[in-house]
């Protein structure tokens, strides 16, 4: 669908820095279109929908979770008249202005641009990766290491900075004990997470050591490994691997339209955050591998939307939309009914059930297509999923059963289930497991298997 209109400013990005542009330049009255992002580098919300506590933003003094920071980011930037789709951007014409911006839904033209798309996490390449990827391996360790497989298993982590060391002392909640494998005799993290890694006694810490490939018979049963120092190789039995190597900007789009330094990230004029591109403005990780925090994100976010404004006003382009300030959707969605059933309560009618009471009922008494949804604590994808089924499962009230199980509080049925990480979706038909889906997809590819199974 294109839009015949020219929009002041198209935000690639909804992290610290795609938000915090969107709410300088919402009231600024340029009513900035965002594209929040889908797959594509990451989650809706960007890399703190992957972790738990964020102790180091400003004005939470007893921390906030990462996904909850970003719903107030998210509500905040709507309030000011951000226009938000929860698409990827798939290409970018830089070549001629106005600008055009396309996702696989519409196209916009846009006399600016700020590109805030982060930074995604990398893979190591092992020869038996893929095989073995969401059946051992992870790279989201938030998300994935509640999987009851992992309970009181040996786990390893591979990485020697923050993200790594947060992810071993997450994974001891679970784990019984947690290899953190590091490339060198030293780590990166910083000195506080570095002390509260040494002092676990669950940790065990693997210096001078590198992954070779990965083993097992279905699911992972190992690490292949090398000291690096003296040529040894061994074999460490592990359940779990969680990938913590470090992100690659997501630059793809921009490649031969901007300027980029020679490691992919794209270059800004020296205390600014203008590119190559007059017009266009980088913010957060995608410009910044120095600090790749989120308040940095955050800060460059409001330059580029400040600098954005400048550059419209100066030029002439600006158009003002003068608002009138809304509660943000999210806050006016009504959360469906769900039952969390005892034998008491449980209502076979109803559509929506939450529990291991509700689904082994549901498992023997349903006739309809049932849906399982599996979740757990603090899981971004999970967070991302919700709104997006939600909207599809009201589309069958009354035609399936829908039955969300929190991995950690049912661990016994995720156990049975199979369940490898979250979020999983299983679909049911006359007891029978029809399909299964991992991680967060279209609503069109739900609504397409119900359809196809009612
Ligand atoms: C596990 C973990 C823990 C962390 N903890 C902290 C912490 O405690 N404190 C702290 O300050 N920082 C922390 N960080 C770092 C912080 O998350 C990042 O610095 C910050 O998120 C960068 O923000 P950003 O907006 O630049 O990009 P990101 O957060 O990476 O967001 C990028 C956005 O771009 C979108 N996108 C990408 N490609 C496209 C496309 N083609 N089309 C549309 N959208 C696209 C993605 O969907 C995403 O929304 C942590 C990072 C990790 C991984």
């Amino acid at each position: 669908m294109t839009n015949p209109a020219v929009e002041n400013v198209v935000i690639i990005g909804s992290g610290p820095a795609g938000y915090t542009a969107a709410i300088y330049a919402g009231r600024a009255n340029l009513k900035p279109i965002v594209f929040e992002g889908f797959q594509a580098g990451g989650l809706p919300g960007g890399q703190l929908m992957t972790t738990t506590e964020v102790e180091n933003f400003p004005g939470f003094p007893e921390g906030i979770t990462g996904p909850a920071l970003m719903d107030n980011m998210k509500a905040q930037a709507e309030r000011w008249g951000a226009q938000l789709y929860t698409e990827d951007v798939i290409s970018v014409d830089l070549s001629q202005r106005p600008f055009t911006v396309r996702s696989p839904e519409r196209e916009f033209k846009a006399h600016s641009i700020i590109i805030a798309t982060g930074a995604t996490a990398k893979r190591l390449g092992l020869p038996s990766e893929h095989q073995f990827w969401s059946r051992g391996i992870s790279a989201c360790a938030i998300c994935d290491g509640a999987t009851p497989l992992f309970h009181g298993a040996d786990l390893a982590v591979i990485g020697a900075g923050d993200s790594a060391a947060e992810e071993a002392i997450y994974l001891t909640k679970y784990g019984s004990k947690v290899n953190l494998l590091v490339r060198t005799e030293k780590m990166r993290a910083s000195k506080a997470m570095q002390d509260r890694v040494l002092s676990n006694p669950k940790i065990q810490v693997h210096w001078n050591t590198e992954a070779l490939d990965i083993f097992g018979n279905g699911h992972m049963e190992g690490v292949k490994l090398r000291n690096n120092q003296t040529g040894e190789e061994s074999l460490l039995h592990v359940k779990g691997l969680f990938y913590a190597i470090g992100h690659k900007p997501n630059t793809s789009l921009f490649q031969g339209q901007l300027e980029l330094d020679d490691v992919g990230y794209i270059a800004t004029k020296h205390g600014s955050v203008e590119t190559s591109v007059e017009g266009v403005f980088a913010a957060g990780d995608v410009q910044d591998h120095e600090y790749r925090q989120a308040i940095t994100a955050a800060g460059t976010g409001c330059m580029a939307a400040m600098l954005a404004e400048r550059w419209l006003s100066a030029t002439g382009l600006i158009q003002e939309f003068h608002q009138v300030t809304h509660t943000p959707d999210n806050e006016l969605e009504l959360q469906p009914e769900v039952q969390t059933a005892t034998s008491t309560e449980f209502d076979l009618n109803a559509t929506r059930h939450e529990g291991g009471y509700a689904l082994r009922k549901l498992f023997h008494d349903s006739a309809r297509l049932l849906i399982v949804k599996y979740v757990s604590p603090g899981c971004g994808p999970c967070h991302t999923l919700k709104p997006i089924l939600n909207k599809v499962v009201d589309e069958f009230v009354g035609k399936i059963h829908f039955v969300e199980i929190d991995i950690d509080k049912d661990r016994e049925i995720a156990e049975n289930a199979g369940v490898m990480g979250t979020p999983t979706i299983q679909f049911f038909k006359d007891k029978e497991l029809v399909t299964e889906v991992k991680g967060v997809k279209p609503k069109s590819e739900y609504r397409q298997l119900i359809e196809s199974n009612l």
